[in-house]
């Protein structure tokens, strides 16, 4: 079964290029360095589903994830750890102090480093029962981690977060690493054990903007309809479904505008540049957005190119 599944990833395993070709797509601020303005929220994409939104001075974190640990790591079920230099790099680029961390769900792609990005920012983390029952396990204090259910909402700082449900995406027809993580689970060691556990989305708002993130989906699955329009819809777009039901999500969620994430090869380093995966079609979501004339501006966002959305 294995073996099986490492040939069909390698089948798919072609070579796929940047952001090059869509330049026209990437937005980033001009000025890095000039003083956020009231009004608005600035998006620094970190790769992978990660993000640091910055407002009024905070910085609140979703899925940090800079280790990036190798494809046969992944594929042979390996032991893994965060590599403590690749974190370091990652987070010389964003604040120093962030509110939280927001976790969509426990795969290692999206809560590996968690610990050890909560250690330099003294975040605390904010996700579902599974992904803080591991980080618990990896030795986060229970005081600094908090189990959030879907239906509920938080503020810290500025920063006004609704929980919903939300729904992985399927790779070759199953959710990769499927199952929960109870309270008295072990530490985390291989892949396999960073289970999916809850997936969640967020609806982060602040000085007036409104974000909605999730890391992908599957198809009949829209957001719920109370949450109304967004200003930015950061939708996971790395595996098939994700992109199946990326039209009813647009419909539903009215952004002005959108960024298909998750699309990145997550298995080179950050300082390859922003690749395209393999399993991923960009193309195919630009002709979706056009043909079903979906509201939005579709952008893209580099590694680590604060972009300030207003
Ligand atoms: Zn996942």
């Amino acid at each position: 079964m294995k073996l099986a599944f490492c040939a069909l990833l390698l089948s798919v395993r072609v070579a796929c290029a940047g952001l090059e070709k869509y330049s026209a797509l990437v937005v980033a601020d001009k000025d890095a360095s000039a003083p956020l303005p009231r009004n608005a929220i600035r998006v620094t994409y970190l790769g992978v589903n990660g993000f640091q939104f910055e407002a009024d001075g905070h910085a609140l974190l979703v899925d940090p994830y800079f280790s990036r640990v190798s494809f046969w790591s992944a594929a042979l079920n390996r032991p893994i750890e965060p590599n403590r230099a690749r974190v370091a790099d990652g987070l010389a680029h964003l604040q120093p102090r962030a509110d939280a961390v927001l976790v969509t769900h426990a795969h290692f792609d999206h809560l590996l480093d968690v610990p050890a990005v909560m250690e330099r920012t003294h975040a605390p983390l904010l996700a579902g029962a599974s992904a803080v029952n591991l980080a618990r396990a990896l030795g986060v204090p229970r005081d600094q981690s908090r189990i959030v259910q879907p239906g509920s909402a938080q503020t810290i700082g500025p920063w006004r977060i609704h929980v919903l449900a939300a729904q992985h995406d399927r790779l070759f027809g199953f959710v990769p690493f499927q199952g929960k993580a109870g309270a008295r689970s072990k530490a985390p060691a291989k892949p396999s054990n960073w289970v999916v556990g809850e997936a969640l989305a967020f609806v982060i708002g602040a000085e007036g903007e409104r974000i909605y993130i999730d890391s992908g989906g599957v198809p009949g699955y829209p957001p719920d309809i109370a949450i109304g329009h967004v200003d930015l819809a950061i939708l996971g777009a790395a595996l098939p479904d994700s992109r199946q039901r990326f039209a009813e999500v647009v419909r539903q969620l009215q952004p002005r505008y959108i960024f298909p994430s998750h699309q990145d090869d997550f298995f080179l380093p950050l300082n390859r540049g922003f690749i395209f995966n393999e399993l991923t079609n960009f193309p195919q979501l630009l002709r979706t957005h056009q043909k079903e004339h979906l509201p939005g501006r579709m952008v893209l966002l580099d590694y680590f190119q604060p972009w300030t959305l207003r």
